[in-house]
């Protein structure tokens, strides 16, 4: 499938503002946490998606705000050259579930269930429909399986694919989570294959032109 031309500038920046309006609004899951965190509305042809927010993102009203994202955030600082305040203001970041599930009964965050997640996807997919991504990034294992099959991230790190959701053809640079919870990406072949997903990251063009409108900005 070809990709649709882009909506403008600033209708998709008001279709998208309406929309984290209507998201910040959603209580559709009876076990979840509320309030549904998000980015915000942020024009992007690069999506990252997560997970589910930890216990603190709702009160810091932003995901990827605590330790993970430290990670995260120094991943791309060291491959790409973004700061986390650059990503934040260039990259529009989703989730698999917007609202904190709550713990688990061992006391780690509880995985969301079947129907929160069928629940959740509709607004990932008002969310492609708007943006039209070139470039996906999902992190973690359960973001991944929403988009290709992930056995093993051995099987899957470090590779691009071409994927479409609804009529939204992008590439898909799968990543591990960085939450400590996981030694995965510390160790080998986890390490390397995170460098080698970082440096297709880097190499990508939409991420070149966030990298290069980020200098001009700078200048
Ligand atoms: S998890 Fe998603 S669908 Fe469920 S209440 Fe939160 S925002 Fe709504």
């Amino acid at each position: 499938m070809l990709h649709s031309p882009p909506d403008s500038d600033s209708r998709r920046k008001r279709l998208l503002e309406n929309h984290v309006t209507r998201l910040h609004r959603c209580r559709s899951c009876p076990r979840v946490i509320p309030p549904p965190v998000s980015g915000g509305a942020v024009g992007s042809d690069v999506m990252i998606i997560g997970q589910a927010p930890g216990v603190r993102e709702p009160t810091l009203k932003r995901p990827f705000a605590h330790t993970a994202g430290k990670t995260l955030f120094r991943w791309f600082e060291e491959s790409c050259g973004l700061d986390e305040a650059t990503m934040r203001a260039r990259i529009y970041f989703a989730a698999v579930i917007r609202c904190f599930p709550g713990k688990a009964p061992g006391g780690s965050d509880r995985m969301p269930a079947t129907d929160e997640i069928r629940n959740c996807s509709g607004w990932m997919t008002a969310e492609f429909e708007i943006l039209r991504p070139r470039l996906v990034i999902p992190v973690g294992r359960l973001a991944i399986m929403q988009f290709i099959d992930c056995q093993k991230l051995d099987e899957v790190i470090g590779r691009s694919f071409l994927v479409s959701r609804g009529e939204v053809d992008f590439d898909l640079i799968p990543l591990p989570h960085p939450s400590g919870a996981s030694p995965w990406h510390k160790i080998s072949p986890g390490r390397e294959l995170v460098v080698k997903a970082m440096r297709q990251i880097s190499r990508h063009s939409a991420i070149k032109n966030l990298t290069r409108s980020s200098q001009r900005s700078q200048r």
